[in-house]
């Protein structure tokens, strides 16, 4: 069976243009921001737009698109204009997602600032409740991604992911990523066998398989448990080959689209790379 595999892939120059590029690649996978990552506002798409992703993404081998969403939205933010500003981003971005038949809005849950992981966990629930309610007939779910634990961020912790979508209404709109690099500098050791059978076990209990359906492949600049959010090239960074080699092998973990979001130029050669080694782990 072939794996899905592929990258944070490039919109530059309309989202249609993704596609082009993954072709070129040879990806069968991809994530793309659906705007302006760094920006509050974009432009609608257009019908044109629409229609040509549409019609590229059919004639392609991609089999799956996964959309992030933009840097700046804080579901859990303590001031009241970002907050407001953050909801109206995210149904905005799930209405792109929509619009472009995108099945998952990836986001970091948010980061609370001081208030409390509590505040921020009912929050991020509540801004996701909103969002929903406002895009009630859409297919995309949201896509919680577990984050580094950087500063005030909530997401570095099972628990955290849980209890979010405890208090999410619409249970059939969630879903969870992993990211590698997040939770090996969050304090999941994923290095050994026995080790990442450890950690899946803990994930499967806590927030469940069965939600999960996309892994951020991104090896850390970071070591273990520092909590600092640094992607590396895979194999080149401190969770290293055998990590990655114990998630090619999980038979659980064959039809989850794996993407990497680790450094890479304007052509994306270090994708060719990167896709390169994670095959090679792959034992048929
Ligand atoms: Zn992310
Ligand atoms: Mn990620
Ligand atoms: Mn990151």
């Amino acid at each position: 069976m072939e794996q899905l595999l592929g990258a944070h892939t490039s919109i530059a120059g309309g989202v249609s243009t993704a596609i082009d590029r993954a072709n070129i690649l040879g990806f069968n996978a991809i994530q793309i921001f659906t705007k302006n990552n760094n920006q509050w506002n974009a432009k609608p798409l257009t019908d044109i737009e629409i229609n040509n992703f549409k019609s590229k993404l059919t004639k392609s081998n991609i089999k799956i698109i996964i959309a992030h969403s933009a840097y700046l939205i804080n579901l859990a933010s303590k001031w009241k204009l970002i907050l407001r500003k953050s909801r109206e981003a995210l149904v905005d971005e799930l209405t792109r997602c929509e619009q472009l038949g995108i099945p998952y809005l990836n986001f970091h849950p948010g980061s609370h600032g001081g208030k409390g992981e509590e505040e921020g966990i009912k929050l991020i629930a509540e801004a996701i409740n909103i969002c929903h309610e406002k895009t009630k007939a859409f297919k995309v779910k949201s896509m919680l991604e577990t984050t580094a634990g950087q500063g005030s961020s909530i997401g570095y912790k099972f628990e955290h992911l849980r209890k979010i979508i405890e208090l999410v209404e619409d249970k059939n709109r969630v879903a969870v990523c992993i990211d590698t690099s997040h939770i090996f500098v969050a304090g999941y050791d994923i290095r050994t066998k026995e080790s990442y059978n450890k950690v899946m076990k803990e994930f499967d209990k806590i927030v469940g398989l069965d939600l999960l359906k996309c892994i951020h492949m991104n090896d850390s600049k970071k070591d273990f448990a520092t909590r600092v959010d640094r992607h590396e090239h895979i194999g080149r960074g401190y969770i290293g080959i055998e990590g990655f080699r114990n998630i090619m092998n999980d038979k659980r973990l064959l039809k989850i689209p794996k993407i990497l979001e680790t450094p890479k130029g304007k052509e994306q050669m270090e994708d060719l790379e990167n896709i390169k080694v994670l095959k090679g782990l792959f034992i048929r």
